[in-house]
């Protein structure tokens, strides 16, 4: 699988274009928001002749859903989230002027993801896990097969996600580490939301702010 990763929009959200030989590729939270943004992923993707087949949202906050409208207007996309996403999704207009970004209108989901559900595309399959803590509907993406976790904003190199949103609560956050990410291989590679990739080994013996090891 090639993964591709863009630093889009102000709160530099980490926006993954996966994709594999067949050219089926999948938008993992768009967060694109200024045309020379857009134009990076047009770019790349016709560079590689790939046919998005959805956009998945790791999780309803403005910056990581900021380019769904974007997304669906040039390709036509499913849209997927979690259900529990949707009280803050159904809000982006108000959170975009909160945080300093144009009011958008959101494309409704195309299907709802839930704890357990397989996303397949190309030849490659992707594990939804649920992990609520930072904000409601917050979901993880995991690849057995290419040893990656997609986390959005559940777990970061040396960090974890911030409590303090609405929904957010730091008992579950820590809950959905232990449960979800430390219950993963020492090798498999975490993409978060934000920042550099880490390993789950390397977040278990280092990071300070993990409650349970
Ligand atoms: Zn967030």
């Amino acid at each position: 699988m090639d993964i591709k990763v863009f630093h889009f929009n102000p709160i530099m959200v980490n926006t993954y274009v996966l994709s594999d030989e067949t050219g089926e590729a999948v938008i993992v939270d768009p967060g694109n928001c200024r045309s020379y943004e857009d134009e990076q992923i047009r770019e790349y993707v016709a560079s590689k002749n790939l046919a998005v087949k959805y956009v998945i949202n790791t999780h309803p906050h403005i910056d990581h859903i900021i380019g769904n409208p974007w997304c669906v207007a040039e390709y036509r996309p499913q849209v997927l989230m979690h259900e529990d996403s949707m009280p803050i999704y159904d809000k982006a207009s108000v959170y975009a002027i909160a945080f300093g970004f144009e009011a958008v209108d959101m494309p409704a989901p195309d299907r709802f993801l839930k704890d357990g559900d397989m996303v397949g595309f190309g030849n490659q399959s992707l594990s939804i896990l649920y992990t609520p803590g930072h904000c409601d509907g917050s979901i993880c993406l995991y690849s057995d097969e290419n040893r990656f976790v997609i986390t959005g904003d559940l777990i970061f190199e040396m960090s974890v996600g911030r409590c303090d949103l609405p929904t957010g609560n730091e008992e579950v956050l820590q809950r959905s580490i232990r449960d979800k990410i430390l219950t993963l291989a020492d090798e498999v590679t975490v993409l978060p939301g934000h920042g550099d990739s880490t390993t789950v080994g390397r977040e278990r013996r280092m990071n300070p702010y993990l409650a349970y090891k």
